[in-house]
């Protein structure tokens, strides 16, 4: 059968390609499935996201940004780093390099502790996470309850609730147990012992998506760090250099360079956007799980036995920053973590409703001081904090934000991409991102490419290009223009006619409603930068 799995083999899209040759693709996709292929098909036809190397037949789990995409990808960076940086005065950014000195692994846990349960099967020869097998075991229990639910919500109208069916109906409360059952094994499996996960996956009776068998090895510990030498003098450079795994250690390791430099005072923020490196062993979910991926990290240091307060400080600012992009609050939840990382004493996740299920987009961690006094033992170097309120110096505790842009990328495009019929019985394609994030702001279309026209249209495009991303487009009949600048989420069309040339107005058509209105020239400017400026959704945050 043709799962996701089996097209992320080569890289998505050139396995969908050959899917759909054979006509296979809607034969065997479920809804879901079929809706994650079309956001897939639309990010590569569309410029937003490409296979690498695609001419070589991808690499697996690595991707490229297209022209839309790189712009997508730079306006959600924005949007990350205006409200980190700009709006909190207590918040700096810095940009630290993607290699550092091997100690910084070895003091944050990474050279002996970055490791992924993975278990083989042995009739495929496929590689997994065999806590990530569980938890897809798990969604489907979920699933089961949530359909139980829905189906409770309907015979009961509007007298349903849901917390209530929860706690009384007996299969929805046999279905809870055993997840609770679950995930109390898996947590003792991931605190030490691997033959207890290999056991539960045994009872659980879980299949390997590509060869449907149950045939697996035992579980084993595997490092998710590249390493790479320095090219040294003879003498030097011993240790294997690593590519950064997360972008938060080149803050820590700079946090006493900031704090001084910076003049800060406790609390205070570092924020880092910046590539991250993982060997994934399995290659998953298109741009969700990559090899090389890009990270939006917050460490802010706090003194010690503040954590807690801070810590839900962030886990609700950071879930309205993301409502805060018009995306439906519903598709949202928090996974408190089953199992905290070594450094952690509290940890959530903000998980998103994708497509193929819940998955994480963000982690809230409280880092306790484990990563600053592992630096100060394996440096040598003080990186104590002199508090001039409490007249005492102490190592700051750590409370984190961080978040994958790739993540956020297909977060937007699954809730921003849809197919709609119209009145007319016409169907359209439309990406309703909101404008302030949109690759382009405004497409400049001339109706014909003549008479005038596109001079006139010109001039407005050499106008607007300063302040807005502009597109200029002359070729094809005006109604496949629109359509186009739809797809690609373009809030606003502006339509240059022989009347333009007389009366000096334009028309500006609205992508989500699809009306046109007549506007004078010179008020283009005021209101574009009205509609679409990223500040308007940076005050919506207050
Ligand atoms: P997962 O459990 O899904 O592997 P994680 O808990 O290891 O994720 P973190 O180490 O907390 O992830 O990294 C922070 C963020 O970085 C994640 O929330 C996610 O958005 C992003 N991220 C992590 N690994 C990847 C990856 N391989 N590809 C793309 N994004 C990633």
């Amino acid at each position: 059968m043709y799962t996701l799995q089996t097209y992320e083999k080569k890289g998505s899209l050139q396995l969908i390609k050959t899917i759909k040759k054979r006509n296979f693709a809607t034969q065997f996709m479920s809804q879901t499935e079929q809706e994650f292929k079309n956001i897939i098909a639309h990010c590569k036809e569309y410029g937003f996201v490409f296979p690498s190397s695609e001419i070589y037949d991808g690499l697996s789990a690595v991707y490229d940004y297209g022209q839309t995409g790189v712009a997508l990808k730079n306006n959600l960076k924005s949007y990350w780093w205006k409200s980190m940086v700009q709006l909190h005065e207590n918040v700096v950014g810095i940009d630290s390099s993607i290699f550092m000195h091997p100690k910084t692994w070895k003091a944050s846990g990474h050279i002996d502790g970055f490791n992924d349960p993975m278990i083989d099967n042995k009739d495929s020869k496929k590689r997994y996470r065999a806590d990530v097998l569980i938890e897809e075991f798990i969604g489907k229990i979920e699933a089961k309850i949530n359909k139980e639910v829905t189906k409770a919500a309907k015979r009961f109208g509007d007298t349903f609730d849901k917390e209530q069916f929860l706690a009384t109906n007996p299969r929805a409360l046999d279905n809870q147990k055993k997840i609770a059952d679950i995930n109390a094994r898996m947590k003792a499996g991931l605190d030490g012992d691997l033959a207890l996960l290999k056991t539960l996956i045994e009872d659980l009776e879980i299949a390997c998506p590509v060869s449907g068998s149950k045939n697996w090895t035992d579980v084993k510990q595997f490092n998710l760090m590249y390493s790479t030498q320095m090219n040294a003098t003879s003498g030097e450079g011993d240790d294997a250099l690593y590519l950064r795994p997360e972008t938060a250690q080149g803050i820590f390791v700079n946090y006493l360079n900031v704090q001084k430099t910076g003049r800060m005072k406790i609390p205070f923020g570092i924020a880092q956007i910046g590539k991250a490196f993982r060997n994934e062993i399995v290659a998953r979910q298109f741009i969700i799980r990559m090899k090389e991926f890009e990270q939006m990290e917050l460490q802010f240091f706090v003194r010690p036995g503040t954590e807690m307060e801070v810590f839900n400080y962030w886990k609700k600012n950071r879930l309205d920053w993301h409502k805060n992009l018009g995306i439906n609050p519903e598709k949202y939840r928090y996974h408190d973590h089953v199992k905290l990382a070594h450094y952690a004493n509290a940890a959530v996740d903000i998980e998103y409703k994708y497509p193929f299920g819940f998955k994480e987009v963000e982690g809230i961690h409280s880092r306790t001081d484990f990563d600053l006094k592992a630096h100060q033992e394996h440096s040598g170097k003080k990186l104590q904090y002199f508090d001039p309120e409490l007249n005492e110096s102490y190592v700051p505790y750590v409370v984190e934000t961080s978040i994958g842009v790739d993540r956020l990328f297909l977060l937007v495009m699954s809730e921003a991409l849809q197919q709609e019929t119209l009145e007319s019985g016409d169907s359209r394609v439309v990406l309703r991102l909101n404008p302030a994030i949109a690759p382009y702001k405004l497409a400049v279309l001339p109706l014909l490419k003549k008479d005038g026209l596109p001079e006139k249209a010109r001039e407005i495009y050499n106008d607007l290009k300063f302040d807005f991303e502009c597109y200029y487009e002359e070729k094809d009949a005006i109604g496949k223009r629109y359509r186009r600048q739809d797809a690609i989420g373009t809030p606003y069309c502006i339509t240059i006619d022989h009347d333009s040339l007389e009366d000096n107005q334009v028309t500006i058509r609205d992508r989500d409603t699809m009306e046109q209105k007549r506007v004078p020239i010179s008020a283009l400017s005021t209101l574009l930068h009205e509609k679409t400026d990223m500040s308007g959704l940076l005050k919506r945050l207050g």
